[in-house]
């Protein structure tokens, strides 16, 4: 019997759960602030936005949107950075990446202040989360943590294999899931496009964890019995749909459900919760910078 895990249902409960938290921060006059900034006319990058505004609407949190036309010279975007980083009604600031080509995206991350630094990828909150005190948890990585969670999987002692090494979600999921408990204690392997025979190395592991971006990488054969799949893929692929395309992820759904005890889908799997994680951090920013005590 494989179960099915509802990421929608998952990431409204931690949303639900953040009502207390937002009335605590409110009630003392501090209402949570979460600028978006986007500079880039990719259709992907503005849903992404609208979705994270119309999150930050939902549970009571400002949302403050800042669009720079991606024709304007960097320094716009660097200047707005500075402003929101010396506004006190801003506790968040997510700047959407991609940036465009003319903008120096490390100097961007670079440049928002740490404390504000809700997805979590400043060098400095990179090298905390290294040494295992984190100060934001990006929000995908620590979205996967709450769904192993609300799943029952604890991580302790098993064999993680992650797929991917990027900087937003194969790098970090690595070092929080090895760390030390709570949530953490695997032993953990980092898979990429150069690994020889990922297959052998999936089939080795107790959960694996899918963002490679490569649709449907990771197929039934690829996996032990009873293994937990965490899909973490997005990919837009031609399809006889309305729209001419679906979203599939890097997992083959259809097989992987043969084999594993625990899958998340694409889409409703880790999405929606990287949004909820999202306002996790913005709350717990506001209450750090304000020195309003909350419980998350
Ligand atoms: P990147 O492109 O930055 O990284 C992909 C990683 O996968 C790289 O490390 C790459 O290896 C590795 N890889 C690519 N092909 C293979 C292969 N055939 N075998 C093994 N490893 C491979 O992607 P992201 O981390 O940004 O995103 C990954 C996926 O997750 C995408 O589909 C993205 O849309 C999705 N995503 C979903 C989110 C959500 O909230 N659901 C949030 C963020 C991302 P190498 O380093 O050698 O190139």
């Amino acid at each position: 019997m494989t179960t099915v895990l509802d990421g929608d249902a998952v990431a409204s409960d931690i949303r639900d759960s953040l009502t207390d938290s937002i009335d605590t921060l409110t009630t003392a006059g501090v209402t949570p602030g979460l600028a978006t900034v986007l500079m880039s006319t990719d259709p992907s990058s503005e849903t992404y936005v609208s979705m994270k505004q119309r999150d930050c609407e939902e549970v009571g949190i400002n949302g403050i949107h800042v669009e720079i036309d991606a024709d304007a010279p960097a320094t716009e975007l660097y200047e707005t950075i500075e402003d929101l980083n010396d506004d006190p009604a801003v506790h968040g600031i997510l700047v959407q990446l991609p940036v465009p080509e003319h903008v120096d995206e490390r100097r961007v991350v670079r440049s928002i202040d740490p404390e504000k630094d809700v997805d979590g990828f400043h060098p400095e909150n990179v090298g905390r989360l290294v040494r295992g005190q984190p100060r934001f948890k990006p929000c995908t990585p620590h979205g996967v943590q709450k769904l192993l969670d609300a799943a029952g999987v604890d991580p302790d002692g098993k064999e993680v294999v992650i797929v991917g090494r990027s900087e937003i979600v194969g790098k970090p999921l690595a070092n929080l899931l090895m760390q030390k408990a709570p949530d953490g204690n695997a032993t953990v392997t980092v898979c990429h496009s150069h690994t020889a025979d990922l297959a052998a190395k999936t089939r080795a592991a107790d959960i694996v964890i899918a963002a490679a971006g490569v649709p449907e990488l990771i197929d039934g054969s690829m996996l032990s019995e009873g293994a937990t799949v965490i899909d973490v893929g997005v990919n837009s692929v031609d399809a006889d749909t309305e729209k001419g395309y679906e979203l599939v992820g890097d997992v083959d759904f259809e097989s992987a459900t043969e084999k594993a005890s625990v899958i998340t889908p694409v889409p409703g799997g880790v999405g929606p919760m990287t949004r909820a994680m999202l306002l996790y951090n913005t709350v717990k920013a506001a209450s750090a910078q304000t020195g309003v005590e909350i419980e998350l």
